[in-house]
């Protein structure tokens, strides 16, 4: 099969479509990561996912739908505290959880009696929903456990010969996965962290929980007990008091002739000499939309890549550094 990266427009929509309809697999762009998108009513297509990706079964997919869609097709018992987290969050990088009404097919959830939605703000993203006018369950573009896409040609690096077509829609400008909050209960619970944060949450709902596995326990977020997001090379992770060791470590390395990269942002950078850098930026924002994207660079130009974690660790940086520790601990 030949992978086609097509710009969005009425053309590569068209096909977009096409392909939807006839059971098949699109790679699209949204503010988070590029989605791997198929129909979430055709059983076989959904299942496609899964074999494309080389996903467990029992990791269960996100439904994505354009704005103007009616949720009460899909799921029931929407509280109150949803409806005002709807009206500040979306469309954006939140997926809320809900009571299933069946309607697309139980592969989608893997048999949970929930589902969960996500309304994408990325422009693109919103046209390719409208188009098809359909539900679209898609996990990130890459394949199982690899690094999720931030570009369309990282989606073809994973999925080149697997998939037909990948709508363009240029670097992801979140740049980790949507924060993933259960609504089904009293009070929102925030099962993946992610741009939107806790706190963000608890201000327009009032308050916000946050799940952590229990080891024993039967995990509420399946997809939480899988490693994931591991670049094709050796990676270690220092914290960043351990700043120090972590440049002794390169040095150590280099010296015996490896290629080492050490992955930072730019307040770590300052004190790392002149190591070679793979640079995550200033803030929180750019740290988290770099992260998936150095990742893949390092992969590429790196034996190792040496990451260190930023000084600040609250808000946006819980979710980077969930991300962090699966990639590099
Ligand atoms: P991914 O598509 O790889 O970003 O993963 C989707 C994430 O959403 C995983 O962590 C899943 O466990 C989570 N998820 C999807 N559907 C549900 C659901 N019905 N209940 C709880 N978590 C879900
Ligand atoms: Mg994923």
């Amino acid at each position: 099969m030949k992978t086609q990266i097509l710009p969005i427009d009425e053309h590569s929509l068209g096909l977009a479509k096409d392909i939807i309809i006839k059971g098949g697999l699109v790679g699209f762009p949204t503010e988070t990561v590029y989605g791997l998108g198929a129909n979430a009513l055709n059983d076989g297509a959904v299942k496609l996912i899964y074999a494309t990706k080389g996903r467990p079964s029992d990791n269960p997919l996100i439904v994505h739908v354009h704005r103007d869609y009616d949720l009460s097709q899909l799921v029931t018992d929407i509280p109150d505290y949803a409806v005002l987290l709807a009206k500040a969050f979306l469309p954006g990088p939140l997926t809320m959880v809900y009571r299933s009404r069946g309607a697309v097919c139980p592969t989608v959830s893997c048999g949970l009696d929930t589902l969960a939605i996500r309304v994408p703000s990325h422009e693109g993203a919103q046209r390719f929903l409208k188009y098809v006018n359909l539900p679209i369950a898609a996990p990130s573009a890459n394949i199982s456990k690899h690094v999720s896409p931030v570009t369309a040609q990282h989606v073809f690096d994973d999925l080149d010969g697997k998939i037909e077509l990948i709508l363009d829609g240029g670097k992801c400008s979140g740049g980790i996965e949507s924060t993933v909050l259960d609504c089904t209960g009293p009070v929102p619970c925030v099962l993946r962290s992610g741009l939107v944060t806790r706190d963000m949450v608890a201000q327009v709902a009032g308050e916000c929980d946050e799940y952590h596995m229990v080891e024993g326990e039967r995990v509420r977020s399946p997809g939480m007990k899988y490693k994931h997001y591991s670049p094709r090379c050796r990676t270690a992770l220092f914290a960043f008091d351990d700043r120090f060791k972590a440049l002794e470590e390169y040095k150590w390395l280099t010296a015996r002739g490896e290629r080492a990269y050490i992955m930072c942002d730019d307040e770590v950078a300052r004190d790392m000499g002149d190591a070679k850098i793979l640079s995550l930026g200033g803030d929180e924002n750019a740290v988290a939309a770099n992260l998936y994207d150095r990742l893949r660079e390092g992969e590429r130009i790196a034996d190792i890549i040496i990451a260190v974690a930023p000084k600040k660790q609250d808000g946006v940086m819980v979710g980077v550094m969930n991300r962090l520790t699966k990639a590099c601990g």
